[in-house]
């Protein structure tokens, strides 16, 4: 089935606001969660509203729904480890929304159903270079992992399973709250058993009986080539431990990259700012620059001015999803020459002179200054 465009599947306009996309999304979701309408595709609806929200309110999946539509360019980084956020099961925002309105999660579904453990996010710092050339790094994380005693299941080995006493194998227990649509009557996942209808005689002593035990998990990152300050990667399955035998969740590495001493990035493309005396920029000249990928020679022609830019075609970093190489960009600087010799200063002023200049000399020139700082006035 092909998928309906994000904007109306909110009923939105492709300039709308963040507030109107919010305000769309919160009506219509509340329209048609499936814990309140039981129609059915109402189910199918509130997915597809979900990941039309998760898209249109964040700015930069945004801009890359505007420019790629739905086959954004995540397809070209390859393997599991995606970009920004393809993966619309986690339902961001989702909580926000509703959290109160539920109460705190009284009415949830299936609690025994299997659920997708947490996400994880990680912020990983990385040089310019690394950024610019990907690399691998190992982090360590702190998070839950199955128990190795019991698998997971929380029972001391070799115990059996017994009738849950507290809901009589119910699995939950049902309250009554007032909420904004009125008195409704929820069921609350049984504290005791945690919805199983089941509970161990006896809880492996050394998780607790809670089936996890939080530990430093080291996980190897692969920085693809290319990857910017904030941009992020998604390991499928790295996160915290699924629930009720659910999948895992992911975990998410933020990258921060330090910035260069010669370069400034803008996407891929590069900027290095060259300095030029001023017989350079007059007269022409063969620079070597420095570029990311080693030096190069440039061709300065006679008469170059402040500010004239050079564009070094690929020259810049590798697009992080596989479109090309950007630009490098050499900004001309021409400097005045601070310090002269006697002579420089005399042949400077007959340059001007020979241009019809009249220049009047300066008390506080530069010979009088040299000459008071060689006596030590
Ligand atoms: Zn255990
Ligand atoms: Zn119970």
């Amino acid at each position: 089935m092909a998928k309906r465009d994000y904007y109306e599947v909110l009923g939105v306009s492709k300039d709308a606001s963040k507030d109107e996309i919010k305000k769309a999304y919160r009506k219509l979701s509340k329209k048609y969660h499936p814990d309140i309408n039981q129609e059915e595709g109402a189910d199918a609806k509130f997915k597809e509203l979900s990941e039309a929200y998760e898209v249109l309110s964040d700015e930069n999946k945004r801009a890359q729904y505007d420019r790629f539509g739905h086959n954004g360019p995540q397809q070209g980084s390859g393997g599991s480890q995606g970009f920004g956020g393809q993966d619309f099961s986690g339902f961001g925002g989702f909580e926000d929304i509703f959290g109160s309105f539920f109460g705190g999660g009284g009415a949830r579904r299936d609690p025994n159903a299997p659920r997708q453990g947490d996400d994880l996010q990680y912020s990983m710092t990385l040089t310019f270079e690394e950024a610019v050339f990907g690399t691998e790094k190992d982090i360590t994380v702190r998070k839950d992992v199955e128990c190795d005693t019991c698998h997971g299941n929380g029972a001391k080995p070799g115990t059996k399973k017994k009738t849950c006493t507290y809901c009589s194998g119910q699995g939950h227990v049902t309250v009554e709250q007032n909420t904004i649509l009125g008195r409704m009557q929820t069921q609350k996942v049984c504290p005791e058993c945690e919805g199983s209808g089941q509970v161990f005689e006896e809880k492996c002593s050394d998780c607790h009986g809670k089936g996890t035990q939080n530990k430093k998990v080291t996980i190897t990152v692969k920085v693809p080539e290319g990857v910017d300050n904030d941009q992020q990667i998604r390991l499928a399955g790295k996160g915290g431990p699924g629930i009720n035998g659910g999948p895992a969740g992911d975990l998410y590495v933020v990258f921060r990259v330090k910035p260069h001493s010669n370069f400034r990035r803008e996407g891929d493309d590069i900027f290095y700012d060259l300095n030029l005396s001023f017989p350079q920029a007059a007269l022409g000249d063969e620079i070597t620059v420095p570029t990311l990928t080693g030096n190069v020679s440039l061709s300065v022609p006679a008469g170059t001015q402040t500010g004239k830019q050079f564009r070094l075609r690929e020259k810049g970093v590798q697009n992080v999803h596989g479109y090309g190489k950007g630009d490098y960009f050499v900004t001309v600087k021409v400097v005045t020459p601070e310090k002269m010799t006697e002579r420089q200063e005399e042949l400077l002023r007959e340059f001007a002179e020979i241009g019809g200049e009249k220049l009047t000399e300066q008390p506080s020139s530069l010979k009088d200054r040299a000459k008071k700082f060689f006596k030590g006035e």
